[in-house]
């Protein structure tokens, strides 16, 4: 291809993706393929000969598509979103265009430096202490990973870096009970061994208890092991629980240990004032972790990952070959910053997203969502049939369907599971489940950039009407 068929190709691809966009709302939300649909019509191997855009983008159309679970239609209530804007997307153009691997200063100063400027930009909007700095990693999960071998070698002195576990003491991980899977993931990676997380019970509210923390640290403590770092979630993947965090952050501080705090999804709401009271206790922490990619309108993968003492963080991954020498000083070298050498410019749809929809603009959008959320919330405790099953403090609402002739903790699972199943079959919205208290709960969260209260609305009518048939059969 060469540059004038690029310039036909990508203005055409450019309307197609405007149309998409603009009509997102017209493809069943969860994709209806079946396992194996997709693969099945790619051929085993790749063709001898270079084969003409036309034919590539017509397989685009009638492979790829109906393979796709439309994650920026209003309708996806699933999961976490995974937000996008215009702004970020022509940003995501550019850094493509650029193909700029920003492994340190020198091979893009632009990238670094913007990252920098950016990381300060969320630190201030977010009501993060001003002496953090700040890097963008790719995920939350391998932030917490970054967190947790921070936190392993300023316990071993820097010594399971050099010498391995070898002599070194049994270190323990706090995290309660409805903590995200990448901490344990993490764990498993870092060396600590999955047995040496201590899962920390929760109250009524989901978020953990600080008692049973200090109890579990001082039987450690008593047994022998060596307590090395808690994680307080605020916003739990379940149910958006908060950790108590002044709490947990003095007991930290009282036995020593990092306090690691996974806002993957809720870090978002930070920048509204009125949100920030969860982050009590912030300045006690040592890192914190936030997706913009998730609740913030800016295109995976945009984890912002915070730090008390960079210091510590650059000596737990710097390493140093000859090839990566240069004579730049003063700069920051990300590469140091965590796991990987490589690095997209990342920075650059930041800028454009904090620019174009400016502070207030993210803001009232966020606000939006929440009022969303205590709108359905007051929907389903309105509703004889249907059972709120955990606060709402953002705009997650979890909840189930609750026949008042049903009493069998069975049957209502099953009736869920069905409800859930056939919903996510007819494809007009797309909501996911989780278990709490060892219930199934349906879990429906507003956070699409464009999402209205029609939406919600409709989603809600939806819900009660399948449940309704389902209930006649
Ligand atoms: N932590 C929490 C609380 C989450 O909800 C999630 C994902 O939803 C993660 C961590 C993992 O996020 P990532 O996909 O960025 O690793």
């Amino acid at each position: 291809m060469d540059a004038t068929e690029f310039r036909h190709w990508s203005h055409r691809l450019a309307d197609w993706m405007a149309d998409y966009l603009e009509q997102v709302e017209s493809y069943p939300v969860r994709s209806q393929a079946a396992p194996g649909s997709i693969f099945s019509q790619v051929p085993p191997a790749p063709p001898a000969a270079g084969e003409p855009m036309e034919a590539i983008f017509a397989d685009f159309e009638r492979i790829v598509m109906p393979g796709i679970t439309h994650w920026q239609s209003p309708n996806f209530f699933a999961y976490f979103p995974a937000n996008t804007s215009y702004p970020s997307l022509l940003a995501e153009m550019l850094t493509a265009a650029l193909g700029v691997q920003g492994m340190i200063w020198e091979t893009s100063p632009a990238a670094a430096e913007l990252e920098e400027a950016m990381m300060n930009w969320l630190r201030g909007l977010a009501g993060l202490p001003a002496a953090w700095s700040g890097v963008i990693q790719s995920t939350a999960s391998e932030a917490t990973l970054a967190a947790l071998l921070t936190a392993r070698e300023q316990a071993s002195e820097y010594g399971i870096n050099e010498s391995g576990f070898a002599g070194q003491p049994v270190f323990r991980v706090y995290a309660s009970g409805q903590a995200h899977s990448s901490i344990e993931k993490g764990v498993k990676i870092a060396g600590f061994g999955r047995r040496n997380v201590v899962k920390i019970p929760v109250d009524e509210a989901f978020a953990m208890r600080p008692e049973a923390l200090e109890a579990a640290i001082q039987a450690d403590l008593a047994a022998g092991l060596r307590p090395c770092c808690a994680i307080a979630a605020l916003g739990t993947t379940s149910s958006t629980a908060m950790d108590p965090l002044r709490a947990i952050g003095e007991i930290c501080r009282r036995y020593g240990i990092w306090l690691h705090v996974d806002a993957a999804y809720a870090g978002s709401a930070f920048i509204l004032p009125e949100c920030r009271s969860w982050l009590d206790g912030i300045e006690l922490a040592d890192s914190f972790v936030f997706n913009p990619h998730k609740w913030l309108f800016t295109h995976f993968d945009c984890s912002a990952y915070f730090v008390r003492d960079p210091g510590a963080l650059v000596r737990t991954f710097e390493i140093l070959p000859e090839y990566l020498k240069t004579a730049a000083a003063g700069v920051n070298n990300y590469r140091d910053w965590g796991i990987p050498l490589g690095r997209r410019f990342r920075a650059l749809k930041l800028w454009f997203v904090m620019r174009s929809f400016g502070a207030e603009g993210m803001q009232a959008r966020l606000r939006e969502h929440l009022r969303l959320g205590q709108l359905l919330a007051a929907w389903v405790d309105a509703h004889p049939d249907f059972e709120r099953l955990a606060p709402v403090p953002l705009n997650l609402v979890c909840f189930r369907w609750h026949p008042q002739d049903q009493h069998d903790p069975a049957a209502l699972d099953a009736l869920n599971e069905q409800l859930l199943s056939s919903l996510n079959l007819e494809g007009r919205i797309y909501l996911t489940h989780t278990r709490l208290n060892g219930v199934y709960t349906l879990r429906m969260v507003m956070g699409h950039p464009d999402v209205t209260e029609a939406h919600v609305r409709q989603a809600w009518e939806l819900i009660q009407a399948r449940s309704a048939q389902i209930a006649a059969r």
